[in-house]
């Protein structure tokens, strides 16, 4: 499938030059004469890029550039200038305002090609819910994101979707235009069948398309294949369209414990300590590593207060925490189940989560170079979950980490490497 560019030049012979070079190179090119129809062209449709020049009739580079970033749909899309403005100094407010590189005119096709690789082959990890067990969207959390689980891993062309909670609704619909009628192949991965980790699916659009293929892959719960699970929230007493009137080409996988290789990335799992059967996930994708752990409680502490004699529990509930410290080791980003404040979890034991500073305990003890706090409490406002985050930078510069604390919110966008 040809990548589609978007070629915003307004000097004709220019824009010519530049197409015939990047047609010749495979990429599909679209061409809008000035800034102001680059702009509708990009709001309109998805384009993998977009071409730029800065001195332009109608629209300035710049407020396209500005205009671009500002857009959901387009915040990420890569933008390259193309300028025959040397300044050092419009240079660096091009890049300032969200421009990935800045070429100076001649054009030189293979120093373009270097740069549209250099951000297409970048690992990027995209949150579109980041609340745990009920949506609770309002005014109190309209920062973060009142949407359940729902979090993209895309490496090249290659996508990852990790859970299915209501963030998955804006997912698909992201999907859709970026896929302008062009077939959709997706992997989604699930952690566990709660209603917060699915009940984004029966609302995902690319799964009514004929023609897209979905593959959901996921762990048996206790005594019924993952698949009846899935299908489960489908049944008529639930909802009006079955799984199986999808019209995309689903696919469902069992996840029984060993490794899977998913395109690029190579997925561990293990099983977290939550009710029902729940994984954890470790991805490795060029050399970076993603830990996904959300809806776990750390063995040590819960058996602590069930066995405090000896400190027996809390001895035998560390040899059970190493299968999740073994998921993170290392991690680029550890996105971790943080649900709890550490007085509020005391009331909260056996319930299948983490307070925020035992995640700040794991994320230092497996050595994780980033972790996103994740799993925010429907209770909890964005006043709370900012204390959170603060509480646990704090935390780490007591404990001499650099570890690098950032919490989960919808929209947010992160770049490996
Ligand atoms: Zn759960």
């Amino acid at each position: 499938m040809a990548r589609r560019l978007l070629l915003i030049e307004d000097i004709e012979e220019y824009r010519a030059l530049v197409r015939v070079a990047l047609e010749q190179r495979g990429y599909e090119v679209i061409e809008a004469n000035d800034g102001a129809a680059g702009l509708e062209a990009a709001q309109r449709e998805h384009f993998d890029a977009i071409v730029l020049d800065l001195l332009m009739p109608r629209m300035h580079g710049f407020e396209v550039i500005e205009r671009l970033r500002a857009d959901f749909a387009t915040r990420a899309t890569p933008i390259i200038v193309l300028t025959s403005k040397s300044f050092a100094n419009d240079q660096r407010q091009a890049l300032a305002m969200g421009a990935n590189a800045v070429l100076t005119k001649p054009f030189d096709p293979a120093a373009l090609e270097d740069a549209l690789n250099k951000h297409w082959w970048r690992t990027r990890v995209s949150f579109w819910g980041v609340r745990g067990s009920i949506a609770s969207p309002g005014p109190e959390t309209v920062r973060y994101g009142g949407n359940t689980p729902c979090v993209t891993i895309e490496h090249g062309d290659q996508m990852l979707i990790l859970d299915a909670g209501t963030g998955l609704r804006r997912l698909g619909m992201h999907l859709m235009r970026r896929a302008a009628g062009r077939p959709l192949e997706l992997d989604m991965l699930v952690t566990h069948t709660h209603w917060d980790h699915i009940q984004g699916f029966p609302f995902f659009v690319p799964a009514y398309v004929p023609g897209n293929k979905v593959r959901v892959y996921g762990p048996r719960s206790i005594d019924k294949p993952f698949a009846r699970v899935i299908q489960g929230q489908q049944d008529p007493e639930y909802f009006p369209v079955a799984l199986g009137d999808m019209a995309a080409a689903l696919e469902v996988h069992e996840l029984r414990g060993e490794p899977v290789q998913i395109g690029p990335f190579h997925v561990t799992t293990a099983f977290m300590n939550h009710p029902g059967v729940t994984l954890g996930f470790r991805i490795e994708v060029d050399g970076q590593i993603i830990t996904y752990a959300t809806d776990t409680e750390p063995y040590a502490t819960m058996l602590a207060q069930a066995r405090p004699e000896g400190g027996v529990g809390e001895a035998h509930g560390r040899q059970e925490d190493a299968r999740l410290a073994a998921l993170a080791q290392d991690a680029d980003l550890y996105i971790a189940d943080s649900q709890y404040g550490p007085e509020e979890y005391r009331s909260k034991l056996g319930w299948g989560h983490t307070s925020y500073l035992d995640a700040m305990r794991m994320a230092l003890h497996a050595k994780a170079k980033r972790v996103a706090l994740f799993s925010h409490d429907p209770m909890h406002d964005d006043e709370m979950v900012d204390a959170k985050i603060d509480a646990c930078r704090a935390f780490a510069t007591e404990e001499g980490s650099d570890v690098e604390v950032i919490g989960a919110a919808e929209g947010l966008d992160i770049i490996l490497r």
